[in-house]
């Protein structure tokens, strides 16, 4: 080997080596750290709507059904500055804290349902907004029964609650705080809606929808700065729902694709796992398919529908293409399939949607 080639290897081999040895060294470890730690603290919270907007954010886009890239089902609704949360799946307020969304600004919680995937994620929203700075006891509304989800939660974390006060200071975690609070909404029978909220510019209407035997079971839709966004809940087929909608600028629905749980349901037979496949033939009679959600943000005349609480899970772009088969054909534009992060932002007295990713 020739004399220059192997003193370019010997310094190649040499900084090798001293690289490695300063990568042993403790004190590079923890000034990395300390670089990524700055540069995660130091980007500031999510952005979400400006005073002058309205905007939408799939926390959660899935089901009962296990699926790694999707928490159970949550949507945020940003009307300006304040936030509220659309159900409360489980690890909702982890992808809120990863988003760096404030959840100190959360102002109440509106439940669907008292399905389990609706409300698994309420102790760590319950927790994790006190934490943040949360004053005083967050509001859930919800259908009757709320009060018992609530009082339940309230006892279940009320040990926790202590530990946390006691560690932390009451300055920091004031007892009093930590509490959820229910209110219970009630649509007369001869109705299909009514008004929960109506502050700040923002009105907040209760819809009926049919999700038996989960009774009653709501949607909700929010009007602020001359926009709109609706979400359904969990519901079979509801032109009830499409009245309520109406003009709505974003309907976010629930869907169900009944030919692939038809697929599971089979194969989960064959493999001679029956008490799967009886879940896969009973859902399908209280949901709404990918062509029906289409037809009602038809109907609705809603500019976007974004799809959520996807049934079955759609692993990829082949069992997607499957899933929304037919849609084209009803509504060829203004569809979207929800991910978890997908925003929506609807900037006041206008028409514009502009539709992106929280991160
Ligand atoms: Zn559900
Ligand atoms: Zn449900």
């Amino acid at each position: 080997m020739k004399r220059p080639l192997l003193f370019v290897l010997a310094g190649v081999v040499l900084v090798a080596v001293a690289a490695f040895a300063a990568l042993q060294s403790v004190q590079l470890d923890t000034w990395i750290f300390r670089l990524a730690v700055h540069h995660a603290v130091a980007s500031g919270n999510a952005k979400l709507a400006g005073v002058n907007e309205l905007a939408v954010l799939l926390v959660g886009t899935g089901t009962p059904l296990p699926d790694v890239s999707r928490a159970g089902p949550s949507t945020l609704i940003a009307a300006g500055d304040h936030l509220y949360l659309v159900d409360v799946g489980v690890d909702c307020a982890r992808n809120l804290q990863l988003w760096k969304v404030p959840l100190n600004k959360i102002d109440a919680v509106f439940i669907t349902h008292l399905h389990s995937d609706h409300i698994g994620g309420l102790a760590d929203v319950r927790l994790q907004t006190w934490v943040a700075g949360r004053k005083a006891p967050l509001k859930v509304y919800g259908p009757p029964g709320i009060e018992r989800v609530v009082a339940g939660f309230n006892e279940a974390y009320a040990i926790d609650d202590t530990y946390r006060t006691k560690h932390h200071g009451a300055a920091m975690l004031p007892p009093n705080a930590a509490k959820l609070v229910a209110v219970p909404i009630v649509i007369p029978r001869e109705r299909t809606t009514a008004s929960v909220l109506d502050a700040s510019g923002l009105r907040v209407t209760v819809i009926r929808v049919k999700h038996e035997p989960a009774n009653p079971a709501y949607g909700y839709r929010f009007d602020f700065v001359g926009r709109s966004v609706t979400v359904s809940g969990d519901t079979i087929y509801d032109e009830d729902l499409a009245r309520a909608a109406q003009g709505t600028d974003v309907l976010v629905h629930e869907a169900l694709a009944p030919e692939l749980v038809a697929i599971m349901h089979d194969e989960l037979m064959a493999a001679a796992r029956p008490r799967p496949a009886k879940i896969m033939h009973d859902i399908p009679g209280y949901h709404t398919t990918p062509v029906e959600a289409a037809r009602i943000a038809n109907l609705a005349h809603a500019k976007l529908l974004v799809y959520t609480h996807l049934l079955p899970v759609v692993p990829n772009w082949i069992a997607m293409r499957a899933f929304l088969k037919g849609v084209a054909d009803v509504r060829p534009r203004g569809v979207k399939v929800g991910h978890d992060g997908l925003i929506v932002r609807l900037p006041g007295q206008s028409q514009t949607i502009e539709v992106g990713d929280i991160d």
